[in-house]
């Protein structure tokens, strides 16, 4: 172990703190994490943790998500990064995607809003307010099963990609609001706000093509923030944690290209006979550069200064935002 993780682990100690670590975070945090996983995960365990301070490494609206479903927490996050999906969808974005709804004709009361986990608190407040709820890539196919139970248009946001893999899934109609004509947007069953994640915007059918050619017998699992036409093409489509279950239950000598996060696929399996038989399905290195700016020393910095009484980089979310978003997130977890 290196000498700043063995100081980071003292401060952990001395401060009774959780170090929480999102799988896209780098080797050398995952390292020393108490825990690390998705964003699902990390929301449940974290919040009913006994520690009562939290070190979250991962983006904003995770450390968020921790606080609104455990407030009593200190939450602290050695950098507060923006994921860049979370960040195309403002609470005032979502009221102006509602007005259009209306103004095509359709009825407040006739939609129900999901938020990706992947938005901020105030989206998931104004979600909440409406009724609607949040789901993960984990949970997202339990949610819509839900949501189509209900007998409404979806709105989802902010993720079009996941949104139309999830409405394919369950044979139904997609449209993309501001994007696809009215009359479309008016038969769809599931609205999605046009975001997108721009790390699993990079994998390409080619890149299925390329790998395929290459080795005849290869198997490609994809993330399903991933366009659709590569998601079409793959063996296996899951969130972060189904992903790892997948690959870790093939044969060793199977060879797979994942279509995900760099750092994550990385650290999936070790290679076989002095041979790589997982890979990245790209050409780039799709690494998440929010997720990758936190590094040891601002993880040493940020616990020093706790220490020291002069902490930063807290989690506050105001009392209404909190509530709202609560309620969306509990609806959430009921069902998951
Ligand atoms: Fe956001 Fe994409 Fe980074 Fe995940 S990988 S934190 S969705 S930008």
């Amino acid at each position: 172990m290196r000498e700043i993780q063995k100081e980071i682990k003292q401060l952990l100690n001395d401060l009774d703190a959780q170090l929480v670590a999102h799988f896209y975070q780098k080797d050398e945090i995952i390292e020393i994490a108490d825990l690390s996983g998705d964003s699902l995960e990390l929301a449940k365990k974290s919040s009913q943790s006994d520690k009562n301070l939290i070190v979250f490494c991962g983006v904003g609206f995770m450390g968020q998500s921790v606080k609104i479903l455990a407030p009593h927490k200190n939450v602290i996050m050695p950098k507060i990064a923006c994921c860049s999906m979370a960040r195309m969808v403002s609470s005032a974005y979502y009221d102006n995607s509602i007005a259009l709804l209306e103004k095509y004709g359709i009825l407040k009361d006739q939609i129900l809003p999901i938020t990706y986990i992947n938005s901020n608190a105030d989206v998931k407040a104004k979600v909440g307010k409406m009724g609607g709820l949040v789901c993960t890539s984990s949970n997202a196919k339990k949610i819509f099963e839900f949501a189509k139970s209900k007998g409404k248009k979806i709105f989802f946001l902010p993720d079009k990609c996941l949104g139309e893999n999830l409405a394919r899934s369950e044979g139904l109609k997609s449209a993309i609001l501001g994007i696809d004509p009215k009359e479309k947007v008016l038969e769809a069953d599931v609205v999605c706000y046009n975001g997108f994640c721009s790390v699993h915007q990079l994998f390409m059918p080619s890149d299925v093509e390329f790998f395929r050619q290459k080795y005849p017998d290869i198997l490609i699992a994809v993330h399903p923030e991933c366009r659709p036409d590569v998601v079409e093409l793959a063996d296996f489509t899951g969130s972060t944690s189904q992903i790892i279950e997948y690959v870790r239950s093939l044969p060793i000598h199977q060879k797979v290209a994942v279509g995900t996060e760099f750092n994550l696929v990385n650290r999936l399996r070790p290679p076989y006979e002095g041979k790589r038989n997982t890979f990245v399905l790209s050409a780039t290195i799709p690494e998440c550069p929010t997720m990758n700016e936190t590094t040891l020393k601002d993880i040493f910095e940020v616990l020093k200064a706790y220490k020291n009484h002069r902490p930063y980089n807290q989690i506050d979310v105001n009392l209404e935002t909190a509530t709202f978003a609560k309620k969306a997130l509990d609806r959430m977890l009921e069902l998951s």
